[in-house]
């Protein structure tokens, strides 16, 4: 089976009582239902590129956010069908930073990015788990929220 591995980030940021986390929604592809998807930002590994890079780098061109890393939270597997080419079956692994917020005006994002997101927005963390579209980043999600309750030094 082809394989792809790719690295994302979520990114913190604390408003006046609570946290909230970056979030995009992907632009669907044509024919691709209605259901609004939200997801997290993240994108393929480069060649010689470490994973928690191209987590920044995707990150900053999906939803015009600098962050810094905390941590490394966990990988996510999952297999898909390209819909595009050949059909093939692809077995995808992808490595989630926890990043704080650093600067950027969420959605400030180069016309060509526009292709892939539609918009990327803040919303709270603790609504994350239940708003986003897939399972394998609900997961990361509640891990994120682990980590700040296990760590109180970070701040905002
Ligand atoms: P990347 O963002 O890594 O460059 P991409 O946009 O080409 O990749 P994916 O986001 O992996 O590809 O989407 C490919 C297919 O997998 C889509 O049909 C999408 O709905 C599905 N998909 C995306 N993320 C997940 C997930 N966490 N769990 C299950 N299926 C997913």
């Amino acid at each position: 089976m082809v394989r792809e591995i790719s690295a994302g980030g979520l990114v913190i940021r604390r408003s006046d009582s609570e946290w909230m986390l970056a979030v995009i929604e992907p632009q669907r592809e044509h024919g691709a239902g209605t259901k609004t998807i939200l997801a997290l930002p993240k994108g393929i590994v480069d060649a010689g590129e470490a994973p928690e890079q191209t987590a920044l780098r995707e990150v900053q061109e999906e939803t015009g956010l600098l962050a810094t890393p905390i941590t490394k939270l966990s990988d996510i597997k999952y297999v898909y069908v390209r819909s595009w080419g050949d059909k093939e079956r692809v077995f995808k692994i992808v490595s989630f930073y926890l990043l704080h917020y650093e600067s950027g005006e969420i959605g400030q994002i180069v016309p060509e990015m526009k292709i892939e997101v539609k918009q990327a927005l803040w919303i709270p963390l603790k609504e994350a788990a239940r708003k986003l579209s897939y399972r394998g980043e609900k997961d990361m999600v509640r891990r994120a929220q682990e980590y700040l309750q296990s760590h109180p030094e970070v701040q905002a």
